[in-house]
C-alpha cells in the first residue's frame, strides 16, 4: 500500500479536522453528581470523561459542571488550578453545561453567592442561588424544555437556583409552571439548567448537549 507523503510531513493538527470519531465530554470531577452525569452522558451514546486536572481537561470536547455546591466546587477549581484553564477553554468555544450548581457557575452575575465566590461568565444571565428555598423546600415539576420534545420533562429541583435575567444572546429553554421562573437557557455553546437532569433516567437534556458538542468537533 502506498503512503502518502503528505501525512508523514509537516506538524500534526492539535485537533484533527472533521468530526472525532471519539468525541469526549468530560465531567467536572470535583464535587457533586460527577457519576450520575457520567452515567447520563453513556446514557445519551456519548463517551464520558471525569475531568479533575488541566491536563484532562485540554483532552475533552465539551465539559459538564455538576450539580452539587457551587461554593465548594469554585474552592476546589481555585485548588486545583482549573480555573484559569476553565476559563480559557470557555473562551476558546468550548461547550459547556452546567446543572444547578453548575449554573451558578455558568452564570455572568451571580445574587446570593459566599463572599469570594466566583463565577466562569460563560453566560449573559444574573442567577439567584438557593432562590428555590433550602433542602426543604425541594421538588419536582414537569417542565416543557424547547429542544427535547413534546413531551414533558420531569424536573428535579435541589436547593436550586433560578435565573432573574438574561441578556439578548441568551435562549430560554423552559421556566418552571408555579413560579414561571427561568430554570433552563442557552447561549451559543453554553447550556444550563437549574433542575438535576442527572438524576433522572430521562437523557433528553444530555443529549441536546452531546448534539452541541458534536457540532463542534
Ligand atoms: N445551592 C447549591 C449551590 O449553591 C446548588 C444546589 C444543587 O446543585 N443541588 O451550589
Amino acid at each position: 500500500m502506498p503512503t502518502s507523503d503528505a501525512a508523514l510531513i509537516g506538524p500534526s493538527p492539535a485537533r484533527p479536522a472533521g468530526p472525532r470519531a471519539h468525541t469526549a465530554i468530560g465531567v467536572l470531577a470535583l464535587q457533586g453528581d460527577v457519576a450520575e452525569h457520567l452515567q447520563a452522558v453513556a446514557g445519551a451514546g456519548a463517551r464520558a470523561v471525569p475531568v479533575r486536572r488541566p491536563g484532562e481537561l485540554d483532552a475533552v470536547d465539551g465539559l459538564i459542571i455538576p450539580g452539587g455546591e457551587s461554593t465548594t466546587i469554585w474552592k476546589l477549581a481555585a485548588v486545583f488550578d482549573l480555573a484559569g484553564p476553565l476559563r480559557g477553554r470557555i473562551a476558546a468555544g468550548m461547550p459547556v453545561f452546567g446543572s444547578c450548581a453548575g449554573m451558578i457557575m455558568l452564570a455572568a452575575r451571580l445574587v446570593g453567592g459566599a463572599s469570594g465566590q466566583e463565577t466562569l461568565g460563560a453566560i449573559d444571565m444574573t442567577v439567584r442561588r438557593n432562590a428555590f428555598g433550602r433542602q426543604a423546600e425541594s421538588f419536582e415539576s414537569d417542565l416543557l424544555v424547547r429542544g427535547a420534545g413534546d413531551a414533558p420533562f420531569r424536573a428535579v429541583f435541589i436547593r436550586a437556583p433560578w435565573v432573574e435575567d438574561v441578556g439578548p444572546g441568551v435562549e430560554v429553554l423552559a421556566t418552571e409552571p408555579r413560579t414561571g421562573r427561568i430554570v433552563a437557557v442557552r447561549q451559543g455553546r453554553a447550556l444550563a439548567t437549574a433542575f438535576h437532569p442527572e438524576l433522572t433516567r430521562d437523557t433528553r437534556v444530555h443529549a441536546i448537549f452531546a448534539d452541541m458538542v458534536r457540532e463542534e468537533s
